[in-house]
Parts: C-alpha cells; structure tokens; sequence
C-alpha cells in the first residue's frame, strides 16, 4: 500500500507557522517512503471561514514548494456524501437522532445520553450523535506512544451532524481520509484530543484506520497555541528557506544552514526521520 498522507487546513485565517509545521512533517513523512501527499480544504464551517482564505493557504503552501499530489479537494463539495454517510449510521442505529439544544447539556460536557431510545415528548430533531462504548480506544500514536480514551468518559455520545444542518468534523474527516486513501495522518498535538472518536467513526463506518502521529504544537508562550485565531504573524514569506529550516528544526531535524529551498527539500527528504520529532509541546520565543 503507497503511504499516503495529507494536510488539511480550515480557511479560517492565513497559514501560520504551526500549520506549516503540519504540512512540512506529513509531506516528508509520506514522501520520505516513496508515498504521496494530498491537500484537501475542510471548508465545511461556513460561520467560521475568512472569505479568501484557501486560496492564500494554498499559494503560501506553493511559495513552500508544497504542492498536492492529486487535485486539492474541497470538503464542502462532499456535504452530500457526509449526509448519507450519518444516515447510514442512523439506519444502523449505531447513530441516533438527538432534540438536546445546547442548554439542554450538563456542564460537564458528557452527553447523557438522553435521547438514546428516543426522542422525548415535545422533542424535535436536531443533531445525530454516534454512540460510544463503555471502553477504552487504544492506538499507537507514532509520535505519543500509546494512547487510551474511553469516550464515555470524555464526551458519551457525540454529535456527527450539526444542529445547524452541516457535518460535524469529526465525521467529514473520517469520510474524506477514506475517500482520498488516507493511510498517514501526521498532524498537531491539538488534535490528538480528537482521534479516539475519529477511530469510533472510522469502525463504525466499517472504513480503514489510518495510522497516527501527532507532532508537538507551536507555542508562542507557555498555554499559547500559535493559532490562526490569535492574530499571530502570516509566516515570513520572502525568505522561505529560513522558514522550512526553522520548521525542520523544530521537528528535531538537524538541517544544515543556509541551503536554498530546492537543496533543503533534498535534504530534508533524505534524511526525515519521525524518532527524532519530540513529544512535549515546545516554545517558540
Ligand atoms: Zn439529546
């Protein structure tokens, strides 16, 4: 099986240094073994995109020399597929049609599991939630080591397709890493959080897990995510080189200074190896 990974930004502000991080370690990562990498646009949050946003995210992506190995595809192209995807699960009742709004859930953030077996009196259809088992998702993180989540204890039965009639991400990601042949998934510690339910969705649909690694997050200070939400600086775009060397350094690879851009790609392509990317969040000054 071709190793096959990706990246897969939210148009919801400019690519940042942390994002960057991102596409630079599941490219070498696929690449480096004769695998190819994809790009795909999860667009699917309409409240929360910036208007031209993807496209600055892919031609900033280009300046890099980071380009899609198959055309970029867009997620809010495939709302149908999703659908019938959260009405499979229904029609299997693995999934239910749940009426809770959002005053309706315990502060714990632990979904109940009220309507279960059925919509209560006076209750209408909102969202669709996956239900989850009483034990634990075990995977290997290639980064993290071994990871466990019971999702009953972390969130019970979660929302797959949105109140507000959109797939919920954890699905869209599922379905998609499927349909593009996903086998790596090499993405920031943040999202770690959300791979035991992405697991859950993948098994549910009967779809292939991929693998998983996930590389520390950049922090501007101790508790700060480099975010795009946070108005952090848009990467420094005239000196790309500078920027791929200080993203491989800080994915522990020990690059050579001052290479231009096409010799530092050979570089990194060469001599990538994913040990040496460290599992503690790290600062950036
Ligand atoms: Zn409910």
């Amino acid at each position: 099986m071709t190793p096959t990974g990706r990246f897969a930004p939210s148009p919801t502000g400019e690519l940042h240094f942390g994002s960057l991080v991102a596409a630079i370690a599941s490219c070498l990562d696929a690449r480096s073994r004769g695998g190819r990498w994809l790009v795909r646009v999860e667009d699917i949050d309409p409240p929360r995109e910036v208007a031209g946003s993807a496209d600055r995210i892919l031609a900033a992506l280009q300046r890099f020399g980071l380009r899609s190995d198959r055309p970029v595809v867009f997620q809010s192209q495939r709302r149908d597929v999703h659908r019938r995807m959260a009405e499979r699960l229904v029609d299997g009742r693995l999934a239910y049609w749940c009426g809770c709004s959002r005053r309706d859930l315990p502060a714990s953030g632990i979904y109940a599991g009220t309507c279960r077996e059925g919509l209560g009196p006076g209750k209408s259809p909102r969202s669709v939630r996956l239900r989850v088992d009483d034990r634990p998702v075990t995977f290997r993180d290639r980064i993290q080591g071994v990871v466990n989540e019971n999702l009953a204890e972390t969130c019970g039965d979660f929302v797959i397709w949105r109140a507000d009639d959109l797939p919920a991400y954890q699905l869209a990601v599922v379905v998609d890493d499927s349909f593009q042949g996903v086998t790596e998934v090499v993405r920031g510690q943040d999202l770690l959080s959300s791979t035991a339910r992405q697991i859950h969705v993948a098994r549910a649909l009967r779809m292939p897990v991929p693998s998983y690694a996930h590389h520390p997050v950049v922090m501007a200070s101790r508790d700060q995510k480099l975010s795009k939400r946070l108005a952090s600086d848009p990467i420094a775009m005239q000196t790309p080189s500078e920027t791929l060397a200080k993203a491989l350094r800080f994915l522990g690879q020990p690059c050579p200074d001052n290479l231009p851009l096409r010799p530092l790609w050979s570089w990194a392509l060469a001599n990538w190896q994913i040990d040496r990317v460290q599992a503690t969040p790290r600062f950036m000054g």
